[in-house]
């Protein structure tokens, strides 16, 4: 069964250092956008489906009658399996209860929350819309609207951000008992306000050492590393999520979404035209909105493979990497062998953008 993907590009207003494609000030367009999303789904429709991820953007930021047209529309369109993992993202500062009822009564069943920091200053400083204080009322929204499956997303490397305030962060991020924590480091993406801007990242010694502070936090708090950036506890790993790293196959629908899905035969990764009006205007037209469409070789789908493979903690099987290569690694302590698979060590993962270009 596949993955479905749904992109909502609408945002209350720009983080700084945000690269998505995500726009402020066009809220106006949720109609014809909903409308098109379900016009596109109709080139899929009676697909069998056990994942679905509606993210953007801000999902919560289209208005409710909105987003219930098209999680009813996409659930009339394909066969979506009852025990699907359903996940929408949800930004602390548009949460509202009976907004969050609404979602679990068409059949959601996770929130993932772009928490970010729980230090004031650190959010106003990277532009988000929320504060501390709302994602505690957030968890309990969605708490008393039933959802036990929840997600925080926390960013570390922030600028100014010491070890302490983001030991803070953490130990905050657990108290609220989330099923599965993503914590990543901040880049600095050309074409965002903080690239405009010159602002520098945290050195490289205080960005592992934030990352190992994490990674050891969370375990010792039941929340086990399955990825690069991401924590569980056991059973609740994103399915979704995990359709990427294992290069199985997904639908992506709306502006600017990726999908990876079989033709023919043939393996295709696609993905749609990103500003939001030209989207809905081509869908109106065809039907169709792809930009860009590749179709892989086996050569391209052994790369994805390993570079995807080895963000699990799990790795890949052995014979995807050269028995040279994983011999010299697992010498030096970068990578380990379990059975028939390789995985980076903790000592790997902090080098692993370097290792891989050494494997591919
Ligand atoms: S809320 Fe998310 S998608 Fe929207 S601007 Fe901020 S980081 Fe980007």
């Amino acid at each position: 069964m596949k993955g479905l993907y749904i992109h909502i590009p609408f945002c209350v207003s720009k983080c700084f250092y945000c690269d998505f494609n995500s726009y402020a000030g066009k809220l106006y367009l949720a109609e014809p956008y909903v409308g098109a999303v379900l016009k596109e789904a109709q080139r899929f429709s009676g697909c069998e489906i056990n994942t679905v991820y509606i993210g953007g953007g801000t999902p919560t930021a289209l208005p409710c009658p909105e987003i219930t047209r098209l999680i009813s529309g996409i659930k009339k369109i394909f066969k979506i399996s009852a025990d699907a993992e359903f996940t929408v993202e949800m930004n602390p500062g548009t949460a509202d209860g009976d907004y969050l009822k609404a979602l679990k009564a068409l059949g959601v069943n996770r929130i993932s929350m772009g928490a970010q920091s729980f230090d004031d200053t650190l959010l106003k400083k990277i532009g988000r819309i929320h504060r501390s204080d709302d994602i505690f009322t957030a968890v309990r929204l969605c708490k008393e609207a039933g959802f036990e499956n929840y997600s925080l997303d926390l960013m570390f490397s922030l600028p100014g951000q010491t070890l302490a305030v983001w030991a803070d962060t953490i130990k905050k991020a657990v108290s609220l008992k989330p099923s599965h924590i993503s914590a990543y480091g901040l880049k600095i993406e050309p074409g965002t306000p903080f690239y405009e801007r010159g602002v520098k990242p945290l050195p490289d010694s205080l960005d592992r050492e934030m990352y190992h502070l994490a990674t050891d936090f969370f375990k010792s708090h039941g929340l086990n590393q399955y990825e690069i950036s991401n924590f569980a506890i056991l059973g609740k790993e994103s399915r979704h999520n995990l359709k990427y790293w294992h290069c199985e196959e997904y639908i992506g629908l709306g502006a600017g979404a990726h999908g990876f899905i079989s033709d023919n035969g043939k393996k295709i990764r696609y993905s749609n035209i990103k500003a939001v009006e030209s989207y809905i205007n081509k869908i109106g037209e065809t039907g169709n909105a792809v930009s860009e469409k590749n179709i892989l070789t086996e050569n391209d789908i052994k790369t994805e493979k390993i570079i995807m493979g080895l963000r699990l903690t799990e790795g890949v099987p052995q014979e995807l990497i050269p028995e040279e290569k994983a011999a010299f690694y697992i010498k030096n302590g970068f990578m380990k062998k379990n059975l028939n698979r390789v995985s980076f060590t903790e000592k790997g993962f902090d080098v692993s953008n370097t290792i891989l270009s050494d494997l591919i």
